[in-house]
């Protein structure tokens, strides 16, 4: 085996749901045969309606005098012209911005940018000093335990919680009176809606998050994945935040696009321009077949359209089965909280003193053939014992109808067992 340096060794690790992912792609393979309900996934649908629009701008793509220069030559760093235009001219005359060309960045996905922001900003600085990747609220996306070359400074706060009790609802809240920003902060780093638990943190809470970073620079990276104008999974009326610090950040990925890896950064023109530079040094540009798909769909307006007709839609009706059928069969008396389903394609699930962990949670349901994610995973650079992460399970949106109510059905009958015998 090579030696592997620091970075090497960081790198070649798989963090958080990756090595979940694993167990369960294993676990499908050797029962093959057995029907398994697989609420793991965090692969969106192919939809119809939208893997009709790419096939369209793809068709139309082929036939156009552009196909030679789009794909068999390189581009721009910052990405492919008619994308940035598409972007700019759509969040311009949505949310009534000045955006220019020197404000957006197209990458290979987004989780891109969080890589190069995570260390650009985050990291020993010149004097050594370490700067840490905020993550104001703890769980969030899994895929940010990753991002970071130096892992001790990923950082991430508990959060607070408001439960309702009668409903078996919760949400999380940020909790100021423990978040910490100030000139040992690098980036700070969120998804809204949020991957895993569907929450959407309000206008209010991400202002004071930005109010709290403005005066030592920091940027603040909204991760706008499942967030409007497309895919626009918010099941709850909610704008995107925009100001001087803040880099919104935009998936295709979720709109249909995850095979083509394009994601955009919207920000100021300074921060744009180092991130620009990240991804000449790694990697040059993202392709640029999706990224001319992505700027017809984007232009025509079909996109954003599709997003609250279809696509929106679809997970909506799922996470009410989820919700009707957990309120059907889990026991009044048990201490169950399902998370507001703000948006995301995603429902999470906390149990509340469980008496086994996430992950005997989850070996448990395999054996009743329902797969899950167990929610431990979700808290990178959460360093604090807390019971909490070992109580919670993510259930992915993506099922059928029928699955998803025969997978929470089968959940509370193995919970309510594991807290009746203990
Ligand atoms: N951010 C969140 C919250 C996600 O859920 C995901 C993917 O699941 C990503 C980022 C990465 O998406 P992309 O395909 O744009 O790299």
């Amino acid at each position: 085996n090579p030696a592997l340096t620091q970075f090497g060794n960081q790198m070649s690790q798989l963090t958080g749901v990756r090595a979940i992912m694993k167990d369960i792609a294993q676990t499908l393979k050797a029962n093959i045969g057995e029907q398994f309900i697989n609420l793991s996934p965090g692969n969106p649908v192919i939809l119809p309606e939208i893997e009709q629009l790419w096939r369209k701008y793809t068709e139309e793509l082929l036939s156009s005098s552009d196909y030679g220069e789009v794909v068999c030559r390189y581009g721009q760093s910052q990405g492919y012209e008619p994308l940035i235009d598409a972007i700019a001219n759509e969040f311009n005359r949505h949310y009534g911005l000045n955006l220019t060309h020197q404000n957006i960045l197209i990458t290979p996905g987004s989780q891109s940018i969080y890589f190069y922001a995570a260390n650009a900003f985050g990291g020993y600085s010149k004097n050594g000093q370490l700067k840490q990747i905020v993550l104001p609220l703890s769980p969030d996306y899994t895929g940010y335990g990753g991002v970071t070359l130096i892992p001790e400074a990923l950082v991430s706060y508990k959060p607070e919680l408001e439960i309702d009790a009668s409903a078996h609802r919760f949400k999380y809240r940020p909790d100021f009176s423990q978040l910490e920003i100030n000139e040992t902060t690098g980036c700070i780093l969120f998804s809204r809606p949020c991957n895993p638990t569907g929450n959407v943190l309000s206008e209010d809470e991400v202002g004071k998050i930005a109010t709290l970073a403005e005066p030592y620079d920091v940027p603040v990276l909204i991760d706008s994945a499942y967030g409007p104008p497309f895919p626009a999974l918010n099941f709850t009326e909610m704008s995107p935040v925009f100001g001087e610090n803040i880099v919104h950040c935009m998936s295709l990925s979720k709109a249909g696009l995850p095979g083509e890896r394009i994601g955009v950064a919207i920000g100021d023109e300074k921060i744009i321009q180092i991130l620009e530079s990240f991804q000449t040094n790694m990697c040059i540009h993202s392709s640029r077949y999706g990224q001319a798909i992505a700027a017809k769909a984007i232009a025509s307006g079909e996109l954003a359209e599709l997003a609250t007709t279809v696509v929106r839609p679809y997970y909506q009706q799922k996470f009410v089965i989820v919700e009707a059928t957990l309120d059907e069969s889990m026991p009044q008396d048990l201490p169950w909280f399902l998370h507001r389903g703000e948006g995301a394609i995603f429902a999470w699930l906390w149990l509340e003193n469980l008496p086994i962990t996430d992950w005997e949670l989850y070996q448990l349901l395999k054996k009743v053939g329902v797969i899950v994610v167990p929610g431990s995973s979700f808290f990178p650079g959460l360093r604090e014992e807390w019971g909490h992460k070992n109580q919670c399970i993510r259930i992915s949106l993506t099922a059928t109808d029928g699955d998803i109510a025969e997978g929470m059905r089968r959940l509370a009958k193995v919970v309510t067992e594991i807290y009746q015998k203990s």
